[in-house]
């Protein structure tokens, strides 16, 4: 029998279609390849520094800025979704809304090493690539236009990304978007009626759970209750904390270990799928929130949104997130 789950903080429906549950060998998929230079010259390579936008941040041993010797750098997107420049300039075109397409769109740079991928770099390197992106978004929180930052990866192409050398992004918004909206207001609810914060309940409740993937003294690693994709996991710090922008060193290296281990398990359970991941955090300029609880939600892309998902915003996932959990609990890495 199917069955219908809902998402505890966003109210959202999902169809869990057991009768169509599916081992991991069953999605059809494209594994992303290693990465492989075939003669081209890669733009984010040590040495090809011109190649980008000069650079916002970097961490770097040796070199001065836009020359090799860095281990993290940080770039303007050549091709930005968003300008920088300008003021927001809100109004009305007859009923509708517009404004300017203000914000910062940049490219983290993880590795100088091109044939690395996230997943095989040493957890000092990772947590070099997250405290890079605490860094930016201090930064990018002094600009007082911007009210979000988003924080991704798109691994591989069918995730969308377009370049092979790994890297994430971030864009800074004007406006907190609609996702996170109805996460925060979910949030809020639970709250109010509670006085509780729903994700520290859920952390509490999914610890001994067959959801739990992996537990650390920081962080717990679950398959999300109501899973609108096969293999949603999300990793959720213990302590609460409103804005990812706070976490302290600490937490950021054991967050490193908790990234890297999780996606070592998804590569071996899925072989090496696509996958994006997204940081879900508190709307930049506002205060530390008792309500609201950063998170980092991993999407492995093994099935495609038809039109039912499209129309409807239900989700249909068919592979239950207890046995996709076990999947990964399973996988002999970690
Ligand atoms: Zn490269
Ligand atoms: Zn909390």
């Amino acid at each position: 029998m199917p069955e219908l789950r809902k998402d505890p903080v966003t109210g959202r429906w999902v169809i869990i279609a057991e009768e169509r549950s599916r081992r991991p060998s069953d999605f059809l998929r494209e594994s992303v390849p290693p990465p492989a230079l075939d003669g081209r010259i890669c733009p984010f390579c040590p040495g090809q520094e011109a190649k980008t936008p000069p650079e916002v941040f970097a961490w770097r041993t040796a070199g001065r800025a836009n020359e090799p010797g860095w281990d993290v750098r940080v770039v303007p997107n050549k091709f930005p979704a968003l300008r920088i420049e300008g003021g927001l300039d809100r109004r009305p075109d007859g009923m509708f809304d517009r404004m300017n397409g203000v914000g910062a769109h940049e490219v983290i740079i993880e590795t100088p090493d091109h044939g690395a991928v996230l997943s095989t770099l040493a957890d000092r390197q990772i947590e070099l690539v997250l405290s890079a992106f605490r860094e930016r978004v201090a930064d990018l929180k002094r600009d007082r236009r911007f009210g979000y930052t988003m924080l991704f990866k798109n691994h591989g192409a069918a995730a969308g990304a377009s370049l092979e050398h790994s890297h994430s992004q971030l864009v800074a918004l004007p406006a907190t978007p609609k996702r996170v909206q109805e996460e925060l207001d979910g949030a809020r609810r639970y709250f109010e009626f509670k006085e509780r914060c729903i994700f520290c309940d859920i952390v509490r409740q999914e610890a001994g759970s067959p959801r739990l993937v992996l537990e650390t003294g920081r962080f717990l690693v679950i398959a999300a209750y109501a899973a609108r994709f096969p293999f949603e996991t999300w990793i959720i710090p213990k302590d609460h904390d409103s804005h990812f922008e706070y976490a302290d060193g600490p937490t950021l290296a054991n967050l490193a270990w908790v990234l890297g281990a999780t996606l070592r398990k998804m590569e071996r359970t899925l072989e090496r799928p696509p996958y994006n991941f997204m940081i879900h955090t508190a709307p930049l300029q506002d205060p530390a929130m008792q309500h609201y609880h950063w998170h980092l939600e991993l999407i492995p892309r093994l099935s495609r949104i038809a039109g039912f998902e499209w129309g409807s915003g239900f989700y249909i996932n068919p592979t239950p997130p207890e046995e996709a959990a076990k999947f990964l609990r399973e996988s002999g890495v970690g």
